[in-house]
């Protein structure tokens, strides 16, 4: 069994930028066991019904604009596994989850910058599952649920998104203080999965303070509810990591252990 993770991504810059979620991110792999393979569901990645890629070699996509150069030069090859995509495919049809395989697509910011930190060899496989924004929390709960089998044979499921991410507050400059609106979101978050309250989780538009606040769009919280899923009822919830980065975008990470 891998217990699944959630991290948050940040800036794609973040494999340059000295903070204490880069650091995190590096320690990873000396800290938890080496994964056969990495299925990572990221919030960059949406589509009207679940696709998984299917490419031997999936290229590095560069999903982002305004960057210096050196941005667009970062590759991370590691190998696809398209029979294991096929497994994925099998899993998700079962549960009712119709998923379709796309043999083009590429990795993109929200699994590489990650993975380039944690994994920087690149030579475990990486498959990447695509989000249903428009389907909400418990389409990616169900997802993850779906996906179970795969943690019990040593597949790492990642999600792949941010705690918070109201990009329109981000203050790429000055003091790197975080205001109580993301402050109280994040604390809640933490606390109902400590305590496993999934329907809270799932309904957190509704419970949360400042839902809507830190997540204008939920594409970057959904990753965490496919990570929950996959973790099965029960699961213990580790807080790996908790940091902010330009005042708003909390870049916890969480483990779901059986
Ligand atoms: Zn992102």
């Amino acid at each position: 069994m891998i217990a699944p993770i959630f991290v948050s991504h940040g800036s794609p810059t973040l494999i340059f930028d000295d903070v204490p979620a880069r650091d995190f991110l590096m320690q990873l792999s000396k800290t938890h066991s080496r994964p056969k393979a990495i299925l990572v569901a990221s919030a960059h990645w949406e589509t009207p019904a679940p696709r998984i890629t299917a490419s031997p070699a999936p290229p590095t996509i560069h999903d982002y604009g305004g960057f210096p150069g050196v941005m667009y030069q970062q590759q991370y090859p590691a190998p696809g596994d398209p029979a294991l995509a096929a497994r994925v495919k099998a899993l998700l049809d079962d549960a009712g989850l119709s998923a379709t395989l796309d043999p083009a697509r590429g990795l993109d910011h929200g699994a590489w910058v990650p993975l380039k930190l944690a994994f920087p060899a690149a030579d475990i496989p990486v498959l990447q599952l695509s989000l249903q924004t428009h389907l909400g929390p418990a389409h990616h709960l169900r997802l993850g649920e779906a996906l179970r089998p795969l943690a019990e044979e040593g597949v790492l499921i990642l999600g792949s998104g941010s705690l918070t991410h109201d990009l329109r507050s981000v203050r790429w400059r000055g003091p790197n203080e975080e205001p109580e609106w993301v402050k109280s979101f994040g604390d809640w978050v933490n606390t109902a999965l400590v305590e496993g309250r999934v329907d809270d989780l799932v309904n957190y538009r509704q419970r949360a303070p400042n839902a809507a606040r830190n997540h204008p769009t939920e594409e970057h919280f959904l990753p965490l509810f496919v990570a929950l899923g996959a973790a099965g009822k029960g699961a213990r919830m580790e807080r790996l990591h908790t940091s902010v980065t330009f005042s708003v975008l909390r870049m916890d990470a969480f483990e779901f252990a059986a």
